[in-house]
């Protein structure tokens, strides 16, 4: 709750006491005239009517008054999620004439304790409060709570671009589906798909690049953010009560220049309050150039060299589809090896399915591309497996092949099964294409386990373990400097999305070329705009 400023409660006494000063003034002269018996009977009628009418509107502004005193808001801005943590972006804007705008509503997918209520709970805002909900992208860790947003209240619209709805959908019932196979009765699901049904009805798509106005005094603009097909920057622009414009900016997760498939990141306009990521704060990428024969590398060395299978665990969305368009583009080119490959994930290939239902989003090397091949998602050797059982399929064969499953942090999902087999074999290689938090299997893995535990048994690691960073989606320190640069001269920058050590070293190098004032916020942490 804010209290008014000064000037503001100047001015709502000047208004009370003007008001009582012509009620006054009416009111004495009235009786006055009416005691020296020069005030006729219908005029003393016609002032009484006059000063009801002016007793009622003061009454009614001393009471506006009165309250609009204590409760008056003024625009701010509150970290709700993904506040020094990599997950759960959510963060809530109120505006002056107290819409409620959500940014975000991730699911937060870490095992810190005092995170555990997170998830099922709304401390910082009730869900029927809010008015409109915007999306950057469709990674779980940023649209995974909105299902349980409408059924605890939420009514109003949800924005996104168009690929960002159609990805939801499917991330969603995703999410749905697992949380209902993992639930008990001391466990249950947050929402089952019931529950995505009824919210993808509220779900809004827009194009890049066009202005919308989303109720009075807010326009919103989504532009390609390149880190997953649909992913958007966000910029408001925001009429304030003293005809101010604010124009405030959520860079949600940056991508990266010259990736496959997608386009660069477009450059958000200069903004007053940006609410920045971090994930990548005190990195630096490996060059870009390396990905593709580093692949072939990694293909060659262990399908045909040493007779192996090379699985990839890839994230479902992006991630796989980067991968199987640079295959794509290997066995164009004749060069990738005659041995087979699957595509172990129901979601990857509803996600597959999406991409090809978005061109919009493509980059014009893509297009150029799809010229010679339209099919940039598929070829023979390469198969799309939707049935369970693969893993435990494979184990005993000899050949040399390729998977690619998810989770990329090994988490959970298929991946696991094949990791069960797959780790106790010194001619097989797991290749690491993208970040694991250090407590995740992925990360166990990344950091040199030696054994990891799964599916009751401790499985020593003799497959190698090989890390390819640069595929990542996230933009490291210079690429998110590179597309931040224009907002030197923000008020205020709220770093968000990274953990905290990373945060402060981002800070810490933002500073160095001239950003001023920078706030790293903690979850519940509440500014005024
Ligand atoms: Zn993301």
């Amino acid at each position: 709750m804010l209290f008014k400023d000064d000037c503001r409660i100047f001015a709502a006494s000047s208004r009370y006491l003007d008001l009582s000063a012509r009620c006054s003034r009416g009111f004495l002269g009235s009786v006055t005239q009416l005691l020296r018996g020069g005030l006729r009977r219908s005029d003393a009628l016609d002032n009484a009517v006059f000063l009801s009418k002016h007793l009622e509107a003061l009454i009614i502004q001393l009471i506006t008054n009165f309250v609009s005193l204590f409760i008056s808001i003024k625009m701010n801005i509150k970290f709700c999620g993904a506040a020094r943590e990599v997950t759960g972006s959510c963060h809530l804007l109120t505006l002056d004439n107290e819409k409620k705008v959500l940014l975000d509503c991730g699911l937060y997918q870490g095992n810190e304790e005092y995170m555990a209520d997170f998830n099922r709970t709304w401390p910082h805002f009730n869900p029927s409060e809010i008015d409109i909900l915007i999306v950057s992208h469709a990674h779980i860790d940023h649209v995974g709570r909105v299902p349980l947003l409408v059924r605890d209240g939420f009514k109003g619209e949800i924005y996104c671009t168009h690929a960002t709805r159609s990805l939801a959908n499917i991330m969603l019932l995703d999410s749905a589906k697992i949380q209902v196979q993992e639930s008990d009765e001391e466990h249950p699901p947050l929402y089952n798909e019931h529950d995505v049904y009824v919210c993808m009805k509220q779900f809004v798509g827009l194009n890049y690049g066009r202005w919308q106005q989303l109720c009075e005094g807010l326009k919103l603009q989504f532009r390609d953010a390149g880190h997953i097909l649909g992913s958007a920057t966000v910029t408001l622009e925001i009429t304030k009560d003293n005809g101010k414009i604010v124009k405030l900016g959520f860079t949600a997760d940056i991508g990266r220049p010259d990736r496959p498939i997608l386009n660069d990141p477009v450059q958000m306009p200069e903004v007053d309050y940006l609410i920045c990521e971090s994930t990548y704060g005190n990195r630096e990428h490996e060059d870009k150039a390396a990905q593709l024969n580093d692949l072939l590398y990694a293909v060659r060395e262990t399908c045909v060299l040493n007779e192996g299978k090379l699985l990839i665990p890839a994230f479902s969305l992006g991630r796989t589809q980067e991968i199987v368009y640079m295959l794509d583009q290997l066995e164009n080119e004749g060069k990738l090896p005659p041995v087979p490959i699957y595509i172990d994930s129901p979601l990857a290939i509803s996600a597959t399915e999406v991409y090809r239902m978005h061109p919009e989003c493509y980059d014009e090397e893509l297009f150029n591309y799809m010229s010679n091949d339209p099919n940039p998602f598929g070829f023979s050797r390469l198969h799309y497996i939707r049935e369970a059982g693969l893993a435990d399929s494979l184990a005993d064969s000899k050949k040399p092949c390729i998977i690619i499953s998810a989770s990329g942090m090994m988490t959970a999902g298929r991946v696991r099964r094949h990791l069960f087999h797959i780790l106790r074999k010194n001619q097989n290689t797991v290749l690491v294409v993208g970040y694991a938090t250090p407590f995740t299997l992925g990360g166990k893995l990344r950091n040199g386990a030696k054994s990891v535990f799964l599916f009751g048994e401790n499985v020593p690691v003799h497959a190698k373990v090989k890390i390819m960073d640069s595929f990542s989606a996230h933009g490291d320190k210079f690429e998110m400097y590179d597309f931040i640069k224009n907002q030197r001269n923000a008020k205020k920058v709220f770093l968000v999305h990274g953990e905290y050590d990373v945060q402060v070293q981002w800070r810490d190098f933002l500073q160095s070329y001239g950003f001023q004032s920078i706030e790293i916020p903690d979850l519940g942490n509440e500014y005024e705009l």
